[in-house]
């Protein structure tokens, strides 16, 4: 009789499995349909030895000293700060828009102080900011906005930036200064040796049992158990009772080069052109020598495994409805990016588990001696 069964060796999944069996001393079974551990931070060595990720860039940041503690226990790390590029108008410029990507795109030499003026005089009021589309042209004008985001997010997404939240467009800043990183978090960097590695000694505990290809429909009545933490997509759960939520999907197409260099950053954005959106190119990332290069191109697609809770107003409507049933579901935690449908990143997943494991360490009380 396992106390847990857990489904789903991602972030959400794996912490709670390390804090219920090595605080508690509860016995774990953590089960993933995936053939591996870390959900979508996975990654692994491609067949020329270049570390992938398998499901797309993944680099962590966060502002949360207490997280990285957390992380800390598990993983040693490189420090690396993200930087993208775009290709708009056939430059490659920084992204977030900065003061070198306007001087650069326009051939201007403004100052710090000129761009804002130069902002301003573009920027068109909106009273109201709930789009995706209010923040950007609110902020930086409608010619900026068709530039660097309309096209990338109708890809991205199969939506306009009309019918999106806010909150979609709002993770990319517009700077004044010269600043090129993609993230300011006080703390950036990679697993020193990747996240997989990462979650095997996350997951390192005689109370925990890792299943993998094993789907929680086809194990839940053979697995003895007491309790559930759920961290697959919440609407899966209940059978779709009240229709799908959307989640948007991608095709990740990884290629190997015989360069040791494709691109000078790790990603580079393809807000005009092509089908994908952008390529990654993980040597940046992590620090690899390898007299080869791997890439991956990030296709989007309606169909395919959940990867982004598609943030608006009717999705969160329909979420709140599956939300109610969760509550009353005995026995069972909802948690992570695709139960709680939430755009979350992996600190933030984080952060969320070990906040759903205080509570249940709360609402459990002593656990019963081993
Ligand atoms: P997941 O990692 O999705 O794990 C859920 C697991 O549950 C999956 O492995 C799935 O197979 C399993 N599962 C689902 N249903 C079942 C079932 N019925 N039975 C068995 N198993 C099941 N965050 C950052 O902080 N920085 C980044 O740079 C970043 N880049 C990203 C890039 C891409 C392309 C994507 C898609 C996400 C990115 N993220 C990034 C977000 C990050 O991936 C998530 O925040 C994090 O992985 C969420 O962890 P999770 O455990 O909630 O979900
Ligand atoms: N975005 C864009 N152009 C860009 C980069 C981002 O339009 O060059 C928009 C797009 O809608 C994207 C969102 O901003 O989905 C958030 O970007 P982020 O890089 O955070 O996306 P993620 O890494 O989560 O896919």
């Amino acid at each position: 009789m396992y106390d847990w069964l857990i489904v789903g060796a991602g972030f959400a999944g794996s912490v709670l499995a390390e804090r219920l069996a090595r605080r508690r001393g509860e016995r774990v079974i953590l089960v993933d349909r995936r053939p591996h551990v870390g959900g979508n931070a996975y990654d692994r060595l491609d067949e020329a030895g270049v570390l992938i990720h398998q499901y797309g860039p993944h680099i962590f940041h966060t502002n949360s000293d207490a997280i990285v503690d957390y992380l800390s226990q598990f993983t040693t790390w490189r420090p690396y700060e993200h930087r993208v590029l775009a290709m708009v108008d056939g430059m490659q410029v920084p992204i977030p828009i900065n003061l070198d990507t306007i001087n650069c795109l326009y051939g201007l030499s403004l100052t710090s102080e000129e761009l804002e003026a130069w902002f301003a005089a573009r920027a068109e009021p909106v009273a109201d900011i709930r789009t995706s589309e209010d923040v950007v042209v609110s902020a930086i004008g409608r010619e900026l906005y068709e530039k660097f985001f309309r096209g990338y997010t109708r890809k991205q997404w199969g939506l306009d930036p009309s019918e999106l939240d806010r909150q979609v467009t709002a993770r990319v800043p517009t700077r004044t200064d010269r600043d090129d990183r993609y993230f300011t978090d006080t703390f950036q960097a990679m697993p020193a040796q990747g996240y997989t590695r990462m979650f095997e000694h996350m997951l390192d505990h005689p109370n925990i049992h890792v299943m993998t290809n094993a789907d929680f429909r086809d194990v839940r009545e053979v697995i003895p158990h007491r309790r559930v933490i759920y961290t697959g997509p919440i609407d899966e759960y209940f059978d779709f009772r009240f229709g799908r939520l959307p989640y948007r999907s991608l095709r990740f197409v990884h290629v190997t080069r015989d360069v040791a260099q494709h691109q000078p950053v790790a990603v580079v954005n393809y807000p005009q052109t092509e089908a994908y959106t952008r390529i990654t190119e993980y040597k940046h990332l992590t620090g690899q020598e390898h007299p080869k290069t791997s890439l991956t191109y990030e296709y989007p697609s309606a169909e395919g495994d959940p990867y982004y809770p598609v943030p608006r107003p009717e999705n969160q409507a329909l979420f709140k409805r599956y939300e109610r049933l969760a509550r009353a579901e005995a026995n069972v935690w909802f948690v992570g990016r695709l139960a709680t449908y939430r755009y979350y990143n992996m600190d933030q997943i984080v952060g969320q588990a070990l906040a759903a494991f205080r509570r249940i360490d709360a609402q459990l009380g002593r656990p019963a001696p081993a």
